[in-house]
């Protein structure tokens, strides 16, 4: 099949996306060996890199939209070959030309939605603070002491409102001075950048950074690792410094200042899974454990692949928009290992991992024996 672009632009725009590090790959095969998708399907980050250093990428293949840029090859790489960006340029080339694979597709629908509402589930604006209606959540105004953004997924989601409110009921009980920003809050951007549309996620990027300067804020609390990423590693390249703070370490805060009391025991066994962004991205591994092992009753049970060897939901990379068959899904590894393990809660802290993990219990035949809750839905039935 012709390639629509031509090699030297491939080679021409993974160099400017930081792609000269492909050089370098010397086919040792290590990101082949650790990626997920060799759990249950052949997929080849060698195979791609090469042929993108000689620019010979199909951009329209599927290849190029498979990786969920969990982290985990570059975090092996001998040769620094930084394999998420290399990749995130060849999409890059495939929006820009319009080319989309049949299950990239649902991108297109992503896309308007984020441009027309500010959010990919093609929600109503108006709808945005809807989540909270009923309890006790002030619009932001300067001079609070944080302010709360729980992002699209908890804004719009049946699943996920639930664990916005809870992260409402947190703050309020440990007496924190917070508001949101409701329906003026549009999505941080993270995703739709990482599935290859650049000029999308600077727009939605420098609204939000205006948003938040015209409101003064400073110090900002956020519910998904992906919000926190971009936040804190991908917004100061427009020159800005907010103080960026996940949940998961606000809580273990709250706790250790005396702000937050637990009450109440809860005599079960809980698995933690690191999501991809939170931990190997941003090395928040202990705060989550150690909030939970706070609780009285509480066991707290390790699975394999933990930590900075985590097995991806699936999710990130803007998977989450488009579908995996069933006996390609990795949260359907997770599910299994968390059942395994004997645990009767699967904890998490982010809502990809959440839809995913939700997704894989319905569809698993033992998956009875493994509950999956965000960490503040638990915190919640303790204070
Ligand atoms: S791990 Fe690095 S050097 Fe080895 S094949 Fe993959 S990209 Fe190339
Ligand atoms: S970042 Fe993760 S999903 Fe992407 S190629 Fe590397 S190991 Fe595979």
């Amino acid at each position: 099949m012709d390639n629509v672009a031509d090699f030297k632009e491939i080679i021409d725009v993974i160099k400017t996306n930081g792609g000269d590090a492909f050089k370098s790959c010397y086919q040792c095969g290590l990101c082949d060996a650790v990626c997920p998708w060799n759990r249950v399907r052949k997929f080849s980050m060698r195979k791609l890199v090469r042929e993108a250093s000689f620019g010979m990428t199909e951009i329209e293949s599927e290849e190029i939209w498979r990786c969920t840029t969990c982290g985990k090859c570059p975090q092996q790489c001998p040769r620094d070959v930084k394999q998420i960006d290399s990749g995130v340029a060849l999409r890059r080339i495939a929006t820009e030309y319009g080319v989309f694979p049949a299950h990239v597709r649902p991108i297109r629908t992503v896309s308007a939605s984020l441009m027309g509402e500010g959010n990919p589930l093609n929600s109503d604006r108006k709808k945005r603070r809807d989540w909270a209606d009923g309890l006790a959540v002030k619009d932001f105004t300067e001079g609070m002491e944080i302010l709360y953004f729980p992002g699209c997924y908890l804004s719009y989601d049946p699943r996920l409102k639930k664990v916005a409110r809870a992260t409402a009921a947190i703050l309020n009980k440990a007496g924190v001075d917070f508001g949101i920003l409701g329906t003026k809050e549009n999505c941080c951007g993270e995703s739709i950048r990482k599935a290859g549309a650049e000029e999308l996620y600077k727009r939605l990027a420098r609204e939000n950074i205006k948003t938040f300067i015209d409101n003064g804020v400073k110090k900002i609390l956020v519910s998904s690792p992906h919000c926190y990423h971009t936040f804190k590693n991908e917004y100061p390249d427009f020159r800005v410094n907010f103080e960026i703070i996940h949940i998961s370490q606000y809580i273990y805060e709250l706790i250790n200042t005396g702000r937050l009391e637990i009450k109440k025991e809860y005599k079960k066994k809980v698995a933690y899974h690191d999501p991809c962004y939170l931990g190997r991205h941003n090395g928040i591994y202990d705060e989550p454990r150690e909030a939970l092992k706070k609780i009285p009753g509480l066991e707290l049970a390790e699975l394999p692949d933990s930590r900075s060897d985590s097995l991806c939901c699936g999710g990130g990379g803007g998977r989450i928009w488009m579908e995996t068959p069933k006996g390609e899904r990795f949260s359907d590894i997770r599910m299994d290992q968390a059942v395994q393990a004997g645990a009767q809660v699967l904890a998490t802290s982010c809502p990809y991992c959440i839809t995913n993990f939700e997704d894989s219990r319905l569809s698993l035949e033992n998956s009875e024996a493994a509950e999956i809750k965000d960490i503040t839905e638990i915190i919640q039935e303790v204070i």
